[in-house]
């Protein structure tokens, strides 16, 4: 039976990036005879300025029967003054709740090729190769009540609320386990157990799953000092298991080792291994248009996509062999270039990986 992907470009650099993303899944789809079908929609900016909302119903419908969605990135200064309901960046906020995507998976995977794009000495960062579980329906992005109030010597206060139920904890926390299991067996979890009552019941049951994981071994830090050792010894870290918010700002830490947030894919899941699929940044308004963004987090998105929501294993080493290849062949875009390298543009980028694929 075919399975069903949505494409979802978004706005910015998305358009870009997608076209570049979807050439080497097209190829992936007939090379390893994947019975893919694609169908394309709108989503954020794009979908304000068609249907007046960053979600429309009907696209969530879509979202919901396809087996994967693959997403470019969202929002842009055109829409920044739209109140913030119905901004670019509620749209994926609310397709990920809607469709129980509550666990977001980021590789921060330094290819030895750009050892020296990244901010840190080589040696700090050589061989990096860490994953970061992030809680992705719940936190403080969700929690109620938010607002603003007036107190009564007439000064605005705004609140947010930090919830989190035992088995939002419990879930999350398994999938930092199995995933450890099947790498390096290290689990670090992240909190701030020291101040935060949500932390604290973090904490508790985390140590409970912990008993079902013999293998694995379990540390627990605080999140401030998860990012300075972030910085400071990033290759003590395997797997990293953290809430909404700790995971939003640690994975952009960590992002910065790899040498550009624009060779970092994601996934998020939902229990059954329903997924979406996006680059880690941004639409990138600041270089928008100009066909130079670096489309290889969205194509290492796609080959996330096909080992996690499809199990095609073979076909997702191949597109990370295509992107190691082209590497290797000296291509960089602007965001990862270093003296004595070849400079390419976004659409040459994506022609060389399609190339490289094709060869393998
Ligand atoms: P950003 O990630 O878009 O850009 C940050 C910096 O990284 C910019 O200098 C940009 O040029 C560069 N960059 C990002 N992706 C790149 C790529 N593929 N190739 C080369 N360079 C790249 O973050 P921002 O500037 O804070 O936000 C811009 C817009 O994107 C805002 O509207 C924000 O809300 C939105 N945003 C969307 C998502 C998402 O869709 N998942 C995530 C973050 C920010």
């Amino acid at each position: 039976m075919s399975k069903q992907i949505l494409i979802l470009p978004g706005d910015g650099i998305g358009p870009e990036i997608m076209a570049e993303a979807v050439k080497v899944l097209e190829l992936a789809n007939t090379k390893y005879q994947l019975g893919f079908e694609f169908s394309h929609d709108v989503i954020g900016g794009a979908a304000i300025d068609k249907h007046g909302v960053p979600l429309a119903d009907e696209t969530l419908e879509r979202a919901r029967a396809a087996d994967a969605v693959l997403l470019g990135a969202v929002g842009g200064p055109k829409w920044d003054a739209i109140e913030r309901d119905i901004r670019p960046e509620r749209g994926l906020l609310k397709i990920r709740a809607q469709l129980g995507l509550f666990a977001n998976l980021r590789p921060a995977i330094l290819y030895p090729q750009l050892a020296d794009a990244s901010s840190l000495k080589p040696e700090i960062v050589a061989g990096l190769d860490i994953l970061i579980v992030r809680e992705l329906t719940g936190g403080i992005y969700f929690g109620a009540p938010r607002g603003t109030r007036e107190l009564d010597n007439g000064e605005r206060q705004a609140y947010d609320t930090l919830p989190y139920s035992e088995s939002e904890i419990r879930r999350i926390a398994r999938v930092g386990f199995d995933m450890a299991r099947v790498r390096g067996k290290k689990l670090c979890s992240v909190d701030k157990a020291n101040v935060l009552a949500s932390s604290q019941l973090w904490r508790e049951v985390v140590e409970q799953v912990a008993k079902d994981y013999p293998d694995v071994e379990l540390s627990h830090m605080y999140v401030d000092n998860a990012a300075m050792q972030l910085v400071r010894a990033p290759k003590q870290f395997d797997v990293m298991v953290t809430d909404n918010m700790f995971g939003d700002i640690l994975s952009d830490e960590a992002s910065m080792l790899t040498g550009s947030i624009g060779m970092l894919p994601s996934a998020s899941l939902d229990s059954n291994n329903k997924g979406m699929y996006e680059p880690c940044h941004g639409s990138a308004p600041d270089i928008a248009g100009k066909g130079i963004a670096n489309p290889l987090a969205t194509i290492l998105s796609v080959s996330m996509m096909l080992r996690y929501s499809f199990n095609q294993h073979a076909a997702a080493e191949a597109i990370e062999k295509a992107v190691s290849l082209v590497l290797d062949q000296g291509l960089r875009t602007g965001d990862i270039w270093s003296e004595g390298k070849a400079k390419v543009g976004t659409q040459e980028m994506g022609d060389a990986v399609v190339a490289a694929l094709r060869n393998l």
